[in-house]
């Protein structure tokens, strides 16, 4: 290793990821980053495209201070959880939800300041970037039906502070439905959230908000420890352009706008977050029917009988096959056409379109049965 870099970036493993792009991955279902599978509709398209010859100066900096998509987003969020508090002050928006994960990490814990704690199995991100920037990761394991054990949770808590020589936790993240596990909270995990000092920031990643309709956000204005995550990568079908908000205390999101980049979102992201919000009922329509494949892929799913299929919140599947490895399946699956995550010991299946996910379903019970004979 080049001796000037930091020693703990050696043992560091690399997010792998998604292998976007490449002729070879695109002939295969693409069931392993739990977008929505369909792209934005042509009119919109053109949109973008016409916004691009005609408003966008390539040769200036975008809008630095994201004003407009601010009141947007803001506008949208109260909408959609039925409040009128959120305003532009509550709001930091970032290259993409991950940019906004590492600048509450830089906000928080960076220089020793703190720990953060994480409920394994979820996000790989959330401990990946915390690395990168030397800030140490406690970890709680899930039971097998994916709940945080509260009790472990909060004596690594007490633990971290007082023996480890860790910094104290200063961060809890939690994905509300968890991935790739697909459970919402539960009424006891909101409780005991609940109960976590003010000197720990709850992070609620709500990527799947649109699919799950769970949310945390009515709460948030009792508490100033709390901040919510979303993306448009997942319902609102951007992956591409790379947009994340979160929803924040007015005083952590001026600070998250001291972190960001002042340039973060280009102008042509910038663009395709207005139009995907300003037609969001046209591109959130398609999500009850994506909800019913989902039903329907459990059901499938769960007949065969060398699986075991979660029950879901969001637009993926966790299932663990009982008669192979999760690799070897990963691996047979591919080898038959379709991608899917191998992660935490299972795999993770993201819902479709109506094609791929029969398709998923066939080739599953081809293998499975295939191979058991
Ligand atoms: C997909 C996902 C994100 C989104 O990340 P972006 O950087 O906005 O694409 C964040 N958190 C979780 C849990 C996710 O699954």
């Amino acid at each position: 290793m080049l001796p000037f870099l930091r020693p703990a970036l050696a043992q560091l493993n690399t997010y792998t990821p998604h292998p976007g792009g490449s002729s070879a991955e695109q002939l295969l279902d693409r069931l392993d980053t739990n977008e929505n599978p369909y792209d934005l509709p042509a009119d919109l398209k053109q949109k973008l495209a016409w916004a691009y010859q005609q408003e966008i100066e390539a040769n200036r900096y975008p809008d630095g201070s994201l004003a407009n998509l601010k009141t947007a987003i803001a506008a949208y969020v109260n909408q959609s959880a039925g409040v009128d508090f959120v305003t532009a002050a509550d709001l930091s928006v970032g290259n993409g939800s991950d940019e906004l994960i590492r600048s509450l990490l830089i906000a928080t814990c960076v220089g020793e300041n703190g720990s953060i704690l994480v409920a394994q199995p979820t996000f790989s991100m959330y401990g990946i970037l915390a690395q990168t920037l030397g800030i140490p990761v406690v970890t709680v394991q899930r039971s097998s039906s994916f709940e945080l054990d509260l009790a472990a949770a909060q004596q690594v808590i007490q633990q971290a502070t007082q023996q480890t020589g860790n910094p104290p936790v200063r961060v809890v993240f939690m994905v509300h439905p968890n991935s790739p596990t697909a459970n919402a909270l539960t009424a006891a995990e909101l409780e005991w959230l609940r109960t976590l000092p003010e000197q720990i920031l709850v992070v609620i990643d709500e990527a799947y908000f649109e699919f799950s309709r769970a949310t945390v956000l009515a709460e948030l204005q009792q508490r100033p420890n709390w901040v919510i995550l979303r993306t448009f990568s997942k319902a609102f079908r951007l992956a591409a352009h790379r947009v994340g908000y979160a929803v924040a205390h007015p005083e952590l999101a001026a600070v998250l706008e001291k972190v960001r980049l002042p340039y973060n979102l280009p102008a042509t992201t910038q663009t395709a977050a207005l139009v995907a919000l300003a037609y969001r009922t046209q591109l959130l329509a398609v999500i009850p029917t994506l909800l019913a494949e989902r039903d329907q892929l459990f059901q499938a799913l769960s007949q065969i009988a060398e699986l075991r299929v979660y029950p879901s919140d969001a637009n993926f599947l966790f299932v663990l096959p009982t008669s192979t490895t999760a690799a070897n399946l990963f691996e047979r699956l591919k080898s038959a056409g379709t991608l899917v995550r191998h992660t935490s010991g299972g795999l993770r299946i993201s819902v479709g379109t109506p094609e791929e996910n029969q398709r998923t379903v066939e080739r599953l019970q081809q293998i499975l049965s295939s191979q058991s004979i």
